[in-house]
C-alpha cells in the first residue's frame, strides 16, 4: 500500500457563497521508498496539501488514507495519535526544542508517544546518528550546533520512529549551499536505501532535482508531474 493517498480532496477556505479554493480535486499517491518534491507558487496549494496530510487542517472534500487507516472524519485526539504514529516532520528553521539537548530532541518522539525506544529503535537512532556524524554532539543544546548539524539532529529525529511519510516543509531554506546539498543527499539515501517516503516542498530547482518525482501545484492542483529530472 501507498504511504499516504489523497483522493479528490478539495480545500475551500471563507465565505461559502465566494469561497477561496486552497485545493481543488487533487488526487495524489505518495509511496514508500519515493522521494517527491512540491513546488508551485506562492498560494497554489502546497502548504495546505501538507496540513492536509498531517491532519493539521481539515479537508472540506475527498479522502485521505495514512497507511490503511483512513484520516478523514477522525476527531482531534485519534487524528493526534494517527499523526505521530506515521508523520515525521522537518522544517526550514529545524524547530528543535531549544532546553533539550541533540540526544533529547531525538528521542521526543518517544516521549510523546509515551514510550522508550526498543533495541531494534535505540541501535537504528546509533546508527542514524554515527552515520550523520553527531555522535560527538549528542550532548550539545541546539544553540551550540551549526543550523547543518542542527537539520541533521531534526532528520535523526524524523526517521528515528520509522514513520510512514516524512513532510519536509523548505528543509535547505535556511543552508547554505554545501550543506543543502548534504542535507538533500541524506533525504534521498534515506528514500533509497532506508525505504522512507518523503514529500518535499521546495521552491529551489537544485533541491527538486535530488527527488525522484516532482509535482507542480497550481492554484490548488496538481498541474505537472515530472521524474528524474537529473
Ligand atoms: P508558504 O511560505 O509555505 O507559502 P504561507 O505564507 O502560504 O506559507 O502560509 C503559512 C501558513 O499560513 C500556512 O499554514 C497557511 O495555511 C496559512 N495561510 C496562508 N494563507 C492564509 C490566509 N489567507 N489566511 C489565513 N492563513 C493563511
Ligand atoms: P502555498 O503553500 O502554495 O503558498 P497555501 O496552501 O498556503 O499555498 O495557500 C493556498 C490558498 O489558500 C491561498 O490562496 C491562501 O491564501 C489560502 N489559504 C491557505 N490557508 C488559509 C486559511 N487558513 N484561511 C484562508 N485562506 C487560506
Amino acid at each position: 500500500t501507498p504511504a499516504v493517498v489523497l483522493r479528490n480532496v478539495s480545500r475551500t477556505y471563507g465565505d461559502p457563497a465566494n469561497p477561496i479554493h486552497a485545493l481543488r480535486d487533487v488526487s495524489v499517491e505518495l509511496r514508500r521508498r519515493e522521494f517527491t518534491a512540491i513546488m508551485g507558487p506562492s498560494g497554489s496549494g502546497k502548504s495546505t496539501l501538507m496540513n492536509v496530510i498531517a491532519g493539521l487542517d481539515e479537508v472540506s472534500a475527498g479522502e485521505i488514507w495514512l497507511g490503511e487507516t483512513p484520516l478523514v472524519g477522525l476527531d482531534d485526539t485519534a487524528r493526534t495519535l494517527l499523526r505521530r504514529r506515521h508523520i515525521g516532520f522537518v522544517f526550514q528553521s529545524f524547530n528543535l526544542v531549544p532546553t533539550l539537548t541533540a540526544e533529547e530532541n531525538i528521542r521526543l518522539p518517544f516521549v510523546l508517544a509515551g514510550r522508550k525506544p526498543d533495541a531494534t529503535e535505540r541501535s537504528w537512532i546509533t546508527h542514524l546518528v554515527r552515520s550523520l556524524g553527531l555522535s560527538e554532539r549528542l550532548d550539545h543544546r541546539p544553540s551550540e550546533l551549526s543550523g547543518g548539524q542542527q537539520q541533521r539532529v531534526a532528520i535523526v529525529r524524523a526517521l528515528a520512529n520509522r514513520p510512514t511519510l516524512i513532510l519536509a516543509d523548505e528543509p535547505t531554506g535556511a543552508l547554505d549551499t554545501r550543506t543543502s546539498r548534504e542535507v538533500l543527499h541524506l533525504l534521498s539515501v534515506a528514500a533509497r536505501e532506508y525505504g522512507q517516503g518523503i514529500a518535499m516542498v521546495t521552491h529551489d530547482p537544485v533541491a527538486a532535482s535530488y527527488a525522484d518525482r516532482v509535482l507542480v501545484f497550481a492554484d490548488g492542483r496538481v498541474a505537472g508531474e515530472y521524474r528524474d529530472l537529473t
